[in-house]
């Protein structure tokens, strides 16, 4: 049975002692990202602090786009010269931050994260690995200070939980304490209904459409072990949609027998392709460590990197790696 590892008193201490936080995530935030942040800012104010949320975005997806004006894109000088602490979640490495990395460095850093890859950073880390989602982190930091969970921080502890375990269904064997822990959120007013609602509702037409035809697009390397679907700029045009499609088009890929690997290209512009890697959980890749070797990280069975390259070459270079893997 797994149990979370006890927090460390001197970050406990520097919560309970000090006066003034900034809470920050990794760029594009996702919902673990984004309810995360919110959760510790909610458990900084119940602790009387004063409290700023800062993300470098973009918050450009429909679903967290009204979110935009909670958050600081710059910290300015007179916030960072009252010497602030900087709680930094769901974030495996500074450069992950955007400009706010450099815009935080030199302040007293706490990063509470349940990334496996990535830099060690901060001046104080409380890393679960093991942890679904940082939300469940955040749950615990909850505990350890006696701080009331209200049926609102509830739901952003959830919805965290629910992106980051699709719904439940990457939790493994022997993980009670995951559903345990889901349950307890149910019993402050959680409804999972409204919560599935939250995270799969509310897209366009357009974005149906092009997640049609990204599964349109997809092709199959090394007798189906590899899957890919790519975007170009000129999707933008035709498909009107500014929602990633990714979590859905990977469930649709990974549902192929016999599938391990499933990546997909997007040009974010001439020369610069963001690339998105699931594995399926009976495959030994590990796509975090595929990741990093690109620049960027993830997890064992869902990661991502940032290629400085054109699409045509990122995907070369991905397709030929994905082969010494397999
Ligand atoms: P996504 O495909 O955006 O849902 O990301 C899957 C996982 O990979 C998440 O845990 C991300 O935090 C991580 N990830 C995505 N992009 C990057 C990147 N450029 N560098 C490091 N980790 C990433
Ligand atoms: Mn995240
Ligand atoms: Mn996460």
């Amino acid at each position: 049975m797994f149990k979370y590892p006890p927090i460390d008193d001197q970050i406990l201490d520097l919560l309970r002692t000090k006066d003034e936080f900034i809470v920050l995530g990794h760029v594009s935030p996702d919902g673990d990202c984004l309810s995360s942040q919110m959760a510790m800012y909610s458990l900084l104010l119940k602790l009387g602090k004063t409290v700023h949320l800062a993300n470098a975005g973009p918050f450009d997806r429909s679903e967290i786009s009204h979110l935009r004006s909670d958050f600081l894109a710059h910290i300015d000088s007179e916030l960072y010269h009252r010497n602030p602490i900087a709680v930094v979640v769901d974030c495996s490495s500074p450069d992950r931050l955007g400009h706010l990395g450099a815009e935080i460095d030199g302040l007293t850093t706490v990063v509470f994260d349940h990334h496996s890859s990535g830099e060690q950073f901060g001046t104080y880390r409380y890393i679960v690995p093991r942890s679904v989602s940082t939300t469940l982190i955040i749950m615990q930091l909850y505990k350890a200070l006696d701080v009331e969970i209200s049926q609102e921080i509830a739901e952003h502890l959830f919805f965290g939980f629910a992106t980051d375990s699709g719904f439940f269904r990457f939790i493994n064997a022997y993980r009670g304490e995951t559903l345990r822990l889901a349950a307890e959120l149910v019993d402050l007013g959680v409804s999972p209904n409204v919560m599935n609602d939250r995270m799969t509702g509310g897209k366009s037409l357009g974005y149906v459409k092009y997640l049609g035809k990204l599964i349109d697009r997809s092709e199959s390397y090394y007798d189906g072990k590899l899957m890919i679907s790519s975007s170009c700029l000129s999707d933008r045009d035709t498909y009107i949609t500014t929602d990633k499609p990714s979590d859905l088009l990977y469930t649709m890929l990974l549902s192929v027998k016999g599938v391990e690997v499933v990546i997909f290209f997007k040009e974010l512009e001439m020369g610069v392709t963001e690339v998105g890697f699931r594995s399926s959980h009976q495959s030994t890749v590990d796509v975090g460590a595929l990741a990093e070797q690109f620049g960027g990280g993830g997890h064992k069975k869902a990661a991502g990197a940032t290629v400085h390259q054109k699409i045509s070459e990122t995907r070369k270079l991905l397709i030929e790696a994905v082969g010494k893997l397999l």
